[in-house]
């Protein structure tokens, strides 16, 4: 078995796989022992970094089933979405109780990429308060934040609080390069990058098809990125992201172009299929529509399946309270209302 790569994540010394766990697909399985031999398979192959959320349904719960016996075999990262220090403290020592252990390596302020977020958690009564403290118990090790909003990560690594970020890279949305990772490598922080592969938003079609390997590798290629986190929901996922790791080599800039101009293809206002307005009071599947939405945009000729798909969906987009909270978590600031009303107008006549 080849070893996987390693990088050193910043000033916390931390010597990272290239390759990390990332904990969101894994919320789909609904067998935790499944889940947990997945993860152990992982850590089987090397993988020495996690990253999970509070947020992540029962995400923590099955990392934390191989925690209690694997604890020191890795860097365990996970996140609190709440800002206000109450709240916050709460998540954290749930968090320590799902992944059954007394602390993180690594803490982190979730999706700070607005400002009245950053206000809370750096207030008097914020989630940065719990985390210093919290850093002061020895419950965690470092403070991280993540954010899709390179504005904001820029202004979070210039307050020297935090030792990782965790941002969007990938061959679609890549102006972290730039705008981001100078100041990171300057200030000594670790980079991790989510959605390698753009939420699998490249393999759904021939016109858009990126090899997998390549897209990874397009991440790879970047030697400010300290860790790439594969999502995993079966050993395929995860033995292609560590076979990107063993089979690296840099791409050719034509490739590169190649690769670019399919994901622009794409439009960069793509549904990115993350997940965070899954949480719907309306109990609409978003995702799954928002992936109807973006189809048919790019291949209309293709509407008898899109109907088909539509209609077999339960509840229908007239369910919508028009709450708008889906927008409020939308990360990548997609008209989320707009977009579904307008598959429920083109596809929900009788077949
Ligand atoms: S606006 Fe509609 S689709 Fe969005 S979260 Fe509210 S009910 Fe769900
Ligand atoms: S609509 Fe936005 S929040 Fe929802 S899955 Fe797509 S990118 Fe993520």
């Amino acid at each position: 078995m080849a070893e996987i790569r390693k990088r050193r994540l910043g000033r916390t010394g931390f010597m990272a796989t290239e390759i990390g766990l990332g904990g969101i697909p894994v919320m789909k399985l609904t067998d935790l022992d499944e889940a947990a031999a997945l993860i152990n398979y992982g850590i089987d192959q090397g993988i020495n970094y996690i990253d999970t959320a509070r947020c992540y349904a029962d995400s923590e719960k099955k990392f934390g089933l191989v925690m209690k016996e694997r604890r020191n075999e890795v860097f365990l990262a996970t996140k609190t979405n709440v800002y206000d220090y109450d709240t916050a403290w709460q998540y954290l020592e749930t968090s320590l109780s799902e992944l059954q252990t007394d602390h993180l390596d690594l803490w982190q302020m979730h999706d700070i990429s607005s400002s009245d977020r950053w206000d809370l958690a750096f207030s008097d009564k914020g989630a940065m308060k719990a985390a210093h403290e919290a850093l002061d118990q020895g419950m965690i090790r470092h403070i991280g934040v993540s954010s899709h909003n390179d504005d904001m990560v820029v202004r979070c690594i210039e307050t020297g609080e935090f030792d990782v970020i965790l941002v969007v890279y990938n061959i679609a949305i890549s102006s972290a390069a730039q705008a981001v990772f100078p100041v990171a490598k300057a200030n000594d922080v670790g980079v991790a990058v989510m959605k390698p592969l753009s939420g699998g938003v490249f393999f759904r079609r021939e016109e858009t098809y990126v090899d997998p390997l390549d897209a990874m590798h397009f991440v790879l290629m970047n030697d400010d990125v300290t860790v790439a986190l594969a999502g995993f929901e079966n050993q395929r996922d995860i033995d292609q992201a560590i076979q990107a790791s063993a089979t690296y080599k840099p791409l050719a800039p034509e490739k590169v172009e190649e690769m670019a101009a399919k994901a622009r293809f794409l439009g960069d206002d793509v549904c990115r299929a993350c997940g965070y307005c899954r949480e719907c009071p309306a109990e609409l599947d978003i995702p799954r529509l928002m992936q109807i939405a973006d189809e048919n945009r790019v291949f209309p000729y293709e509407w008898p399946r899109f109907r088909r798909e539509y209609a077999s969906l339960d509840p229908k987009v007239d369910a919508c309270t028009d709450c708008g909270q889906c927008e409020e978590k939308c990360p990548f600031g997609l008209n989320v209302r707009e977009r579904i009303r307008r598959v429920h107008q083109h596809f929900s006549a009788p077949l």
